[in-house]
């Protein structure tokens, strides 16, 4: 963990990126030094994690993270961005921090804030505390029994399944803000009837003001990894009731802006985003033919970058994001 030592050369703000549920998102990533997490899920779009880290501390100064997003709002006009959300290179919660940095972003900006996490700290009183000035957290379940949570998240010792669902539990009954919770669904993993209707009593538990149901677009670690089909959607549907909200994506269409080195402006996004090759032409397509050749020609020449195949495409992702078929154990 030696690049989180000070953490001063990383970058901490990307965007704004269009997202499904926050229209043009200014994101802010407190580990950005490499991914930092206490799940090692099944479909991660950033690897593998190595080693498991279920350690809370400022891997990154408050005060850099801080600097950062006052420089990139003082270089953006207001209308361009809907949302700031923490969205980390792993566990956003693992950051010590971040109580102090939701509150500071709410003082910098006018614009609601969002937090993606998965979740598994919920249960530690500080943590829910910390979160509830935040305007929407989003935090995940993927399974409603322990021994498929455990397969999915393979987490990290020190934490369990009871432990994750009384964590969400106890936040929604402290929380006035939106809570949406995120389950990825995933063909011949969670999308039976029983698996369903594990999930749904343990929804009901928590009374998330929407359960976005998401499917894997970008390329899941392990290859056997699947999307599910509309069959599986509105199964789900039916068992989990008015609750979910489908969020079906056109992974990865980003606009890149004339003024930024296109390569540089790729990889910032990659490792974050993978993003599918026809995709990223697409995204690249106002400049011309040949510079996007050329665009994907470095990248192929550039360390920092790798392209992994998942459901018969080709996706562009960071060199340092650790997939099984690329590096088998
Ligand atoms: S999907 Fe999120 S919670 Fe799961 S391993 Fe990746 S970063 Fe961690």
């Amino acid at each position: 963990m030696a690049e989180h030592e000070n953490g001063e050369n990383l970058r901490t703000v990307f965007g704004p990126v269009p997202s499904r549920r926050l229209g043009q998102s200014l994101g802010i990533d407190p580990l950005p030094g490499g991914k930092t997490c206490n799940w090692n899920c099944i479909y991660c779009q950033l690897g593998r994690t190595r080693p498991l880290v279920n350690e809370r501390r400022a891997y990154v100064p408050v005060e850099k993270i801080l600097a950062d997003v006052r420089r990139a709002l003082g270089s953006l006009e207001p209308t361009e961005v809907d949302w700031i959300t923490f969205v980390a290179s792993g566990e956003t919660l693992l950051h010590s921090g971040m109580g102090e940095l939701i509150l500071a972003v709410k003082e910098m900006a006018p614009y609601p804030v969002a937090v993606i996490t998965n979740g598994s700290l919920l249960s530690v009183p500080e943590v829910r505390r910390e979160l509830l000035p935040a305007d929407a957290v989003m935090p995940s379940l993927d399974a409603g029994q322990a021994k498929l949570f455990k397969k999915i998240t393979r987490h990290h010792p020190d934490l369990d399944f009871q432990q994750h669902v009384d964590g969400l539990v106890a936040f929604r009954e402290q929380y006035t803000g939106q809570l949406w919770v995120e389950t990825m669904l995933m063909r011949g993993v969670n999308d039976s009837e029983e698996q369903l209707r594990d999930l749904a009593a343990v929804v009901a538990r928590i009374r998330p003001d929407s359960l976005h149901l998401v499917s894997p677009t970008r390329p899941p670690v392990e290859p056997w990894v699947q999307p599910v089909g509309d069959e599986a959607l509105a199964r789900a549907r039916a068992i989990l009731g008015d609750v979910v909200t489908i969020l079906q994506e056109r992974p990865g269409v980003f606009e890149l802006g004339e003024e930024e080195d296109p390569a540089t402006a790729v990889l910032d996004i990659i490792v974050r985003h993978p993003m599918r090759e026809d995709l990223l032409r697409e995204a690249l397509s106002h400049w011309q033919e040949g510079v996007v050749d050329q665009v994907l020609a470095e990248l192929a020449r550039d360390p920092r970058a790798q392209v992994v195949e998942r459901f018969g495409c080709r996706f562009w992702s960071g060199s340092r994001q650790i997939y099984p078929d690329q590096a088998p154990d």
